[in-house]
């Protein structure tokens, strides 16, 4: 479980903004002045990665005040229970919020996606790396969450430090939302946008791939309305940063296609 390599080192991608995870799966720790933040939870697993970096800084998980989840999938919440025991509120899309309340295993009913992995992995056995890497982390031995905070519009979450901006992005779940850090400049897209798909063996600007998305038609058009933000490094939860920005990151994404 302790085995680090690499790619599970912590790196700093923003001035106020370190990514943790591994190579697969990005969860981020945002450092504002009003407290910290983390942006998704990654797996269960990640949970020494996360306390190790904060006692490296004198820190520990009771100084984290809230974690904004870009949606309820089990590689986004893996930390939700610990993190919110040590005191931090936890938010999430009204419209994924089941998904936490009933585990996660549950969002194949609340967010079954489009299409079978079995097509997929018979295309590109490499494939299979993701979900096992999933199920090697605990991603499917995480507990239901009770007492979230949910929101329904894109009004900026005032009670989180940094007053970010939810972007709804229904399409990979319902619930699924980017969140803008104005005065930080960046903006994070879950997996609304990755840059790193094991599906299909892409990396660059895309949509997940279907066997993982509930309605590609919708997420492609939630693409809309990233690609309305001002300039941003967006921070996805599959691969690395994306400087371009919003705008171009969208049209790479379109171009890319459903898949
Ligand atoms: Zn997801
Ligand atoms: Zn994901």
């Amino acid at each position: 479980m302790s085995r680090r390599t690499q790619s599970d080192r912590v790196q700093r991608v923003a001035p106020s903004v370190e990514r943790l995870g591994d190579g697969m799966v990005n969860f981020y720790l945002v450092d504002h002045p009003d407290g910290l933040v983390l942006v998704d939870a990654g797996l269960p697993a990640h949970l020494g990665q996360l306390r190790d970096h904060l006692a490296s800084s004198g820190r520990s998980l009771r100084d984290i005040r809230a974690v904004l989840l870009t949606h309820g999938h089990l590689d986004h919440t893996g930390l939700v229970v610990p993190v919110q025991q040590a005191g931090a509120d936890i938010w999430i899309h009204e419209a994924d919020a089941a998904i936490l309340t009933d585990g996660p295993r549950s969002s194949m009913r609340h967010a079954k996606p489009e299409r079978s992995l079995l097509p997929y992995l018979l295309r590109r056995p490499a494939a299979i790396s993701g979900p096992l890497h999933m199920a090697r982390m605990g991603g499917f031995t995480g507990k239901p969450v009770h007492g979230a905070y949910s929101f329904r519009s894109d009004q900026p979450l005032d009670e989180v430090p940094g007053r970010p901006q939810p972007v709804a992005q229904p399409g990979h779940t319902k619930g699924s939302v980017a969140y803008h850090f104005p005065a930080l400049g960046v903006l994070f897209t879950g997996d609304a946008l990755v840059t790193r798909e094991d599906m299909i063996g892409r990396t660059g600007p895309s949509l997940v791939s279907r066997g993982f998305t509930h309605d590609s038609a919708a997420a492609l058009a939630s693409l809309d309305r990233l690609a309305e933000l001002p300039p941003a490094l967006l921070l996805p939860g599959h691969g690395p940063a994306f400087a371009d920005g919003p705008q171009e990151a969208a049209a790479q994404a379109r171009n890319a296609g459903r898949h």
